[in-house]
């Protein structure tokens, strides 16, 4: 078995107290299918602690000053990046990302927790002319009580620090629920959290594999004032609908069908760097990762010439072995979902440039994939593949290409490459998405807001925007004066 790191401790995380349980479920490394740790398999009663110690653990943690909750929050990033190496490699043994990218990914999820502590003292209100000589209005941002954050597998640190860093920042308690596929950076960040002295039930860390029951606390206790969810946009809008009883606050970071545009006055290498970038890195299972590349005929053949060159040089492999470019898929779902997309687009006439079938190294290993004269009549034209296909459509003129883009009920990331600066502006503002790259294949940063339009979700994670999910306001008009 593979040596976990000290500060992991393999239990749920409850009120201060580590809590194990007689049920377990078993975490495995999707490089090897090996179990890395057994974990409590926690129930709806957990779940009813967890949200119980959150509750009573929130008057007085609202009532610390911003500067006593910025502090705690800066050493909890200090002691994360104090680990990085350590949390890198559990997180590549748990989701099977290349360390290179675990380290990334430890950095960037750190970048929240180090930006929100800075903002905590920022969290302002206001005063506001008022309709009286004798009236004042005052408005409060006040914290909006217990949050809930359950967080998908393809970023087991990030998506935590993303939601739970503005959440103690503005003065509420949280009760994490990760992935069943990989709670062990989750619980090895919160063990951070706790010897960094952030007092007891402010962060809790329910685990377990049957997530529904679960959920549904999280959804319908009145107590939960806030739920923050990133993952599929089925399971979103079933929790969305589970919140509309207790009518509660809801972020949701949901699917994506990213487009990637490339025009003819590119520069086509540097569209094919950010087109492996943004297509490739995590095996493809990102929600703002490239799902369909549109490129413009006159450019299409060298496109794809140049884009299938690259995509041969990536490695695969354990993400632990040097060199190695794209490690497993998380399951054997998600290998079966990959090639039912390509079987697809075969079947209808696409062409297959590269890989296109399960990789010789076995398990759920798969070869990056190009498939080129792809056809809006195609899956991928419509579902998110979450994996390492590279459909390629073709298009003539900018309308065209920015309805294709747009013909999608998601509205996530859009990226695009263009050097003429009136069809920059106009495509720009013609994308229906929440976030959109010119001439850049990656774009999350903890600096910019974070989050999409149409299914893709409700909500903006990071910069001073991610604040305001977290806080309500309440208006004061002082009056007799
Ligand atoms: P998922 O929806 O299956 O699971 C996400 C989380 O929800 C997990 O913790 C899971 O245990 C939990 N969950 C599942 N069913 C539940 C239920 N019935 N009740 C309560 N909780 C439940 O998604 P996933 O497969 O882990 O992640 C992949 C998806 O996440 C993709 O669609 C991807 O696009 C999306 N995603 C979105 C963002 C974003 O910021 N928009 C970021 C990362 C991933």
């Amino acid at each position: 078995m593979p040596l976990l790191p000290d500060i992991l401790i393999p239990k749920a995380f409850i009120a201060g107290e580590w809590r194990d349980a007689e049920a377990k479920f078993a975490v495995t490394d999707p490089a090897s299918g090996e179990t890395l740790a057994e974990v409590p398999d926690l129930t709806a009663d957990d779940a009813r602690d967890a949200v119980a110690a959150a509750e009573a653990a929130w008057p007085a943690w609202k009532k610390r000053t911003a500067k006593e909750r910025a502090g705690l929050l800066r050493a909890w990033y200090d002691a994360i990046m104090a680990h990085q190496e350590e949390l890198a490699r559990l997180m590549t043994l748990e989701q099977g990302k290349p360390l290179a990218e675990s380290r990334g990914e430890v950095a960037y999820g750190a970048s929240f927790v180090e930006f929100y502590a800075e903002e905590a003292k920022r969290v302002a209100g206001e005063t506001l002319p008022s309709h009286g000589v004798d009236k004042r209005i005052l408005v409060f941002r006040e914290p909006i009580g217990v949050v809930a954050a359950i967080t998908p597998w393809n970023f087991p640190l990030a998506m935590i620090t993303r939601k739970c860093a503005p959440a103690l920042a503005a003065g509420c308690p949280v009760v994490i629920k990760p992935a069943e596929a990989t709670p062990l950076t989750a619980l090895a960040v919160a063990r951070l959290a706790e010897l960094v002295g952030f007092p007891a039930g402010v962060i809790n860390v329910v685990t377990a594999s049957r997530p529904a029951a679960i959920g549904e606390v999280l959804t319908t206790d009145p107590r939960v004032r806030k739920v923050s969810f990133t993952g599929s946009t089925p399971v979103g809008k079933m929790l969305l609908a589970q919140c509309a009883g207790t009518v509660k606050k809801a972020s949701m970071e949901l699917g994506g069908n990213a487009p990637f545009i490339v025009f003819d006055d590119a520069d086509l290498d540097a569209a094919v760097e950010g087109a492996v970038a943004s297509k490739y890195r995590n095996s493809g299972q990102t929600c703002v990762c490239t799902n369909r590349l549109l490129v413009q005929a006159g450019v299409y053949d060298v496109f794809v010439e140049k884009l299938a060159a690259r995509v041969a040089e990536l490695k695969v492999g354990s993400g632990l072995e040097e060199g190695v470019l794209q490690g497993p898929l998380i399951n054997a779902a998600a290998v079966a979902k990959i090639e039912s997309h390509i079987a697809d687009a075969l079947e209808k006439g696409g062409r297959l440039v590269c890989g296109g079938k399960p990789h010789a190294l076995g398990g759920t290993f798969f070869e990056p994939t190009v498939i080129a004269d792809v056809t809006e009549e195609m899956r991928v034209a419509r579902e998110e593949t979450f994996g390492p296909l590279a459909p390629i459509f073709r298009f003539e003129t900018d309308e065209q290409a920015i309805a294709m883009a747009n013909a999608t009920e998601f509205g996530l990331a859009a990226y695009f490459y263009a050097r003429d600066y009136r069809r920059i502006w106009n495509v720009m503002e013609g994308l229906e998405y929440g976030m959109v790259a010119v001439n850049e294949g990656i774009l999350s940063t903890e600096l910019a807001p974070f989050g999409g339009v149409k299914e893709s979700g409700l909500g903006r994670e990071g910069s001073h925007h991610g604040l305001d999910e977290f806080t309500e306001l309440k208006y004061v008009c002082i009056g007799g004066l």
